[in-house]
Protein backbone atom coordinates (compact mmCIF):
# COMPACT_ATOMS: atom_id res chain seq x y z
CA UNK A 1 0.00 0.00 0.00
CA UNK A 2 2.61 2.36 1.03
CA UNK A 3 4.64 1.69 -1.86
CA UNK A 4 2.01 2.33 -4.22
CA UNK A 5 0.83 5.50 -3.03
CA UNK A 6 4.67 6.68 -2.39
CA UNK A 7 6.51 4.82 -5.67
CA UNK A 8 10.30 5.13 -5.75
CA UNK A 9 10.47 5.19 -9.60
CA UNK A 10 10.07 9.05 -10.88
CA UNK A 11 8.03 7.36 -13.61
CA UNK A 12 5.52 6.18 -11.64
CA UNK A 13 5.36 9.23 -9.60
CA UNK A 14 4.71 11.54 -12.28
CA UNK A 15 1.89 9.65 -13.90
CA UNK A 16 0.26 9.41 -10.27
CA UNK A 17 0.54 12.98 -10.03
CA UNK A 18 -0.82 13.90 -13.17
CA UNK A 19 -3.30 11.69 -12.55
CA UNK A 20 -4.86 12.87 -9.08
CA UNK A 21 -4.01 16.33 -10.60
CA UNK A 22 -6.78 15.53 -13.05
CA UNK A 23 -9.69 14.60 -10.41
CA UNK A 24 -8.74 18.41 -8.86
CA UNK A 25 -11.05 20.32 -10.82
CA UNK A 26 -13.95 18.15 -10.63
CA UNK A 27 -13.56 17.24 -6.97
CA UNK A 28 -13.64 20.65 -6.26
CA UNK A 29 -16.54 21.77 -8.30
CA UNK A 30 -18.83 19.08 -6.53
CA UNK A 31 -17.63 19.73 -2.94
CA UNK A 32 -17.06 23.64 -3.02
CA UNK A 33 -13.85 25.58 -1.16
CA UNK A 34 -9.98 24.88 -2.76
CA UNK A 35 -8.77 22.33 -0.50
CA UNK A 36 -8.06 18.81 -2.07
CA UNK A 37 -6.14 17.20 0.99
CA UNK A 38 -9.09 14.26 0.66
CA UNK A 39 -7.63 13.60 -2.62
CA UNK A 40 -4.04 13.16 -1.73
CA UNK A 41 -2.35 10.48 0.26
CA UNK A 42 -1.65 12.46 4.01
CA UNK A 43 2.82 12.93 3.53
CA UNK A 44 2.98 12.70 7.41
CA UNK A 45 1.23 10.30 8.43
CA UNK A 46 3.56 7.91 5.54
CA UNK A 47 6.35 9.49 7.52
CA UNK A 48 5.33 8.09 10.69
CA UNK A 49 4.65 4.80 9.40
CA UNK A 50 7.25 4.20 7.09
CA UNK A 51 9.78 4.83 10.27
CA UNK A 52 8.15 2.78 12.68
CA UNK A 53 8.20 -0.06 10.22
CA UNK A 54 11.44 0.67 9.10
CA UNK A 55 11.09 1.22 5.10
CA UNK A 56 13.66 3.90 4.48
CA UNK A 57 13.49 3.48 0.83
CA UNK A 58 10.06 4.68 1.20
CA UNK A 59 10.68 7.49 3.09
CA UNK A 60 11.93 10.39 0.39
CA UNK A 61 9.28 10.36 -1.83
CA UNK A 62 6.54 11.48 2.12
CA UNK A 63 9.74 13.48 3.16
CA UNK A 64 9.47 15.73 -0.39
CA UNK A 65 5.59 15.80 -0.66
CA UNK A 66 5.68 16.94 2.53
CA UNK A 67 8.29 19.53 2.19
CA UNK A 68 6.07 20.70 -0.92
CA UNK A 69 2.52 21.13 0.86
CA UNK A 70 4.24 22.85 3.68
CA UNK A 71 5.99 25.14 1.57
CA UNK A 72 5.00 29.01 1.68
CA UNK A 73 4.83 30.25 -1.30
CA UNK A 74 4.37 34.16 -2.95
CA UNK A 75 0.79 35.10 -2.37
CA UNK A 76 -1.28 33.86 -5.04
CA UNK A 77 -3.19 36.39 -8.29
CA UNK A 78 -5.98 34.01 -7.61
CA UNK A 79 -7.40 31.58 -5.36
CA UNK A 80 -5.78 28.01 -5.63
CA UNK A 81 -6.09 24.16 -5.16
CA UNK A 82 -4.14 23.64 -1.86
CA UNK A 83 -3.33 20.91 0.53
CA UNK A 84 -2.93 20.02 3.91
CA UNK A 85 -0.82 17.61 5.76
CA UNK A 86 -1.44 16.14 9.57
CA UNK A 87 1.33 18.01 11.01
CA UNK A 88 0.28 16.25 14.44
CA UNK A 89 1.50 12.90 13.16
CA UNK A 90 5.47 14.20 13.38
CA UNK A 91 7.55 14.48 15.87
CA UNK A 92 10.37 16.93 16.97
CA UNK A 93 12.81 14.82 15.13
CA UNK A 94 10.86 14.47 11.72
CA UNK A 95 10.23 18.63 11.85
CA UNK A 96 14.41 19.47 12.39
CA UNK A 97 15.02 16.61 9.81
CA UNK A 98 12.51 18.19 7.56
CA UNK A 99 13.77 21.92 7.87
CA UNK A 100 17.31 20.57 7.20
CA UNK A 101 16.03 18.33 3.78
CA UNK A 102 14.10 21.71 2.86
CA UNK A 103 17.19 23.66 3.15
CA UNK A 104 19.75 21.08 1.40
CA UNK A 105 16.94 21.04 -1.47
CA UNK A 106 17.19 24.53 -1.77
CA UNK A 107 20.78 25.13 -1.87
CA UNK A 108 21.13 22.48 -4.38
CA UNK A 109 18.37 23.40 -6.68
CA UNK A 110 19.60 26.54 -7.12
CA UNK A 111 23.05 25.24 -7.69
CA UNK A 112 21.91 23.17 -10.65
CA UNK A 113 19.78 26.56 -11.80
CA UNK A 114 23.17 28.63 -11.43
CA UNK A 115 25.80 25.57 -12.93
CA UNK A 116 26.69 24.92 -16.47
CA UNK A 117 24.51 21.94 -16.13
CA UNK A 118 21.32 23.50 -16.87
CA UNK A 119 22.81 26.27 -19.95
CA UNK A 120 22.84 24.20 -23.63
CA UNK A 121 26.69 23.97 -24.96
CA UNK A 122 27.23 26.21 -27.71
CA UNK A 123 25.64 25.14 -30.63
CA UNK A 124 27.08 26.82 -33.56
CA UNK A 125 23.78 28.63 -34.92
CA UNK A 126 23.22 31.09 -32.06
CA UNK A 127 26.82 31.65 -31.30
CA UNK A 128 27.86 35.11 -31.56
CA UNK A 129 31.83 35.67 -31.67
CA UNK A 130 32.89 37.70 -28.63
CA UNK A 131 34.12 41.04 -28.19
CA UNK A 132 37.91 41.73 -28.64
CA UNK A 133 38.39 42.66 -25.07
CA UNK A 134 36.38 39.70 -23.32
CA UNK A 135 39.15 37.20 -21.28
CA UNK A 136 39.56 34.76 -24.00
CA UNK A 137 39.89 32.35 -20.73
CA UNK A 138 36.14 33.09 -19.83
CA UNK A 139 34.47 33.70 -23.18
CA UNK A 140 30.65 35.45 -23.11
CA UNK A 141 27.95 33.22 -23.32
CA UNK A 142 26.14 32.39 -26.59
CA UNK A 143 23.04 34.03 -27.66
CA UNK A 144 20.84 31.03 -26.26
CA UNK A 145 22.92 30.41 -23.70
CA UNK A 146 22.31 34.15 -22.66
CA UNK A 147 18.69 33.64 -22.68
CA UNK A 148 18.62 30.24 -20.56
CA UNK A 149 21.14 32.05 -18.27
CA UNK A 150 19.05 35.10 -17.74
CA UNK A 151 15.56 32.36 -17.34
CA UNK A 152 17.09 30.31 -14.91
CA UNK A 153 18.66 33.59 -12.96
CA UNK A 154 15.16 34.88 -12.82
CA UNK A 155 13.70 31.40 -11.33
CA UNK A 156 15.93 31.19 -8.98
CA UNK A 157 15.73 34.71 -8.06
CA UNK A 158 12.31 34.17 -7.55
CA UNK A 159 12.15 30.69 -6.10
CA UNK A 160 9.65 29.91 -8.83
CA UNK A 161 11.10 26.29 -8.39
CA UNK A 162 11.29 25.92 -4.45
CA UNK A 163 8.50 24.10 -3.80
CA UNK A 164 8.48 21.41 -6.14
CA UNK A 165 11.61 21.45 -8.15
CA UNK A 166 10.69 18.02 -9.73
CA UNK A 167 7.58 19.09 -11.46
CA UNK A 168 9.44 22.87 -11.71
CA UNK A 169 11.85 21.34 -14.52
CA UNK A 170 8.84 19.08 -16.15
CA UNK A 171 6.69 22.22 -17.08
CA UNK A 172 10.49 24.02 -17.51
CA UNK A 173 9.92 21.96 -21.30
CA UNK A 174 7.27 23.59 -22.52
CA UNK A 175 7.98 27.05 -20.96
CA UNK A 176 11.36 27.10 -22.77
CA UNK A 177 9.57 27.14 -25.78
CA UNK A 178 9.04 30.93 -25.44
CA UNK A 179 12.61 31.70 -24.65
CA UNK A 180 14.38 33.52 -27.52
CA UNK A 181 16.95 30.39 -28.27
CA UNK A 182 17.10 28.38 -31.31
CA UNK A 183 14.98 25.03 -31.60
CA UNK A 184 18.47 23.24 -31.29
CA UNK A 185 19.33 24.55 -28.08
CA UNK A 186 15.61 24.38 -26.61
CA UNK A 187 15.58 20.89 -27.91
CA UNK A 188 18.99 19.93 -25.85
CA UNK A 189 17.21 21.64 -22.75
CA UNK A 190 13.93 19.51 -22.74
CA UNK A 191 16.20 16.17 -22.97
CA UNK A 192 18.52 17.94 -20.31
CA UNK A 193 15.72 19.19 -18.07
CA UNK A 194 14.76 15.33 -17.75
CA UNK A 195 18.15 14.47 -17.00
CA UNK A 196 18.08 16.98 -14.43
CA UNK A 197 15.03 15.13 -12.56
CA UNK A 198 16.08 11.82 -12.68
CA UNK A 199 19.17 12.87 -10.62
CA UNK A 200 17.29 15.30 -8.12
CA UNK A 201 14.66 12.23 -7.82
CA UNK A 202 17.78 9.73 -7.12
CA UNK A 203 19.50 12.44 -4.82
CA UNK A 204 15.87 13.02 -2.94
CA UNK A 205 17.17 10.53 -0.25
CA UNK A 206 20.76 11.91 0.25
CA UNK A 207 18.93 15.65 0.54
CA UNK A 208 16.21 15.26 1.80
CA UNK A 209 16.12 13.15 5.54
ZN1 LIG B 1 21.20 27.82 -29.93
Amino acid sequence: MLHEEWPCLLGRWDSLQALVKGLERPYLSRVGGYDVSALYPDPAVAIRIATEYELPEVLPIPVYDLLRVTEMGMPLPAPEAYREAKLSALTADDFHKLTRGRAELRVHVLDVLDSYTCVPPSCGVCFEPPDEDVNPDAPEDTACQKAFREWFGEAAKRGLCAPDPIAWFLSASSQCEFLSACPGCKEWARKNFQSIREDLWSRLPVLVW
